[in-house]
């Protein structure tokens, strides 16, 4: 059994994938408290559910999307959306391959929390690859990665110093990623920057996988950080938290 926040279908905010329709299965429980958080509601309760079950709610929303898709369109330009069912130089060759996301395909992130942190969420992935999804693992990098199904895309953080859970990054997951995998900074200030510029050059991160920069929504304006990364000539894909520009910074299950 795993213990699940909430899972609902929205527009994929960050990643490559940012854009694109997705499901969402959020496990409870977080080890880390990054200063910044947005999802704090996932660090207790929750629901326990079966693998099984999980896997029918997610295959459930895309079969409603599929069936009622114009009556949705309607309801999200009167700005309601699908409801939670639980309540109740290699940079451009590896730009092309992670702007490849299969938009054909069932897409399906497994997020948190932090997911990594429940046994179960590893047959839970593994199942989802077998029933014809493309998976995405959204974790903070506290936790090894050497256990993640192969097919799983994963999506890492490197905490910065701002986050106050810079010390729990596991530098030997760098080991771990695929280069279809991303790399994922959340920057709050010119010192995590400058930090995360250190860390890419150091490490030659665009090697290994993509990497994501974003800033801390509402705190670090967007196009300092645009400015800082075309300055440095930074080999990273800048983005912003797309989810909330649609409905809101403060949007739950969405
Ligand atoms: S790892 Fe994610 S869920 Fe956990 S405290 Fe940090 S931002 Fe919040």
């Amino acid at each position: 059994m795993l213990q699940v926040t909430e899972i609902f279908k929205s527009i994929q905010g960050e990643s490559s994938y940012a854009g694109l329709p997705c499901a969402f299965v959020r496990l409870t429980g977080c080890n880390l408290r990054c200063t910044w958080c947005d999802t704090k509601y996932a660090f207790h309760g929750g629901k326990e559910m079966s693998q099984q079950d999980i896997i029918a709610a997610v295959d459930k929303l895309f079969e409603e999307t599929k069936m009622s898709r114009t009556a949705r369109s309607k309801r999200v330009l009167r700005g309601r959306r699908t409801k939670n069912p639980l309540q109740g130089s290699q940079e451009s060759s590896h730009a092309q391959q992670s702007f490849s996301p299969l938009p054909h395909r069932k897409l399906v992130e497994v997020t948190g929390g932090e997911p990594l942190l429940q046994e179960e969420v590893y047959p839970l992935m593994q199942k989802f690859i077998e029933t014809g999804y493309t998976v995405l693992l959204e974790t903070g990098g506290s936790l090894l990665l050497d256990r993640v199904p192969q097919p799983v895309i994963k999506i890492v953080d490197l905490k910065a110093p701002a986050s106050g859970e810079a010390n729990k990054n596991r530098m030997e997951n760098l080991d771990h990623l695929n280069p279809e995998d991303e790399i994922k900074f959340v920057i709050q200030d010119r010192q995590d920057y400058e930090w995360a510029r250190s860390l890419i050059h150091q490490h030659h991160l665009e090697n290994k996988a993509g990497i994501l920069m974003s800033p801390v929504f509402d705190v670090l304006d967007l196009r300092n950080l645009a400015e800082w990364i075309l300055q440095d000539k930074l080999p990273v894909r800048l983005q912003t938290q797309l989810h909330k520009h649609i409905w809101g910074k403060d949007s739950i299950g969405v």
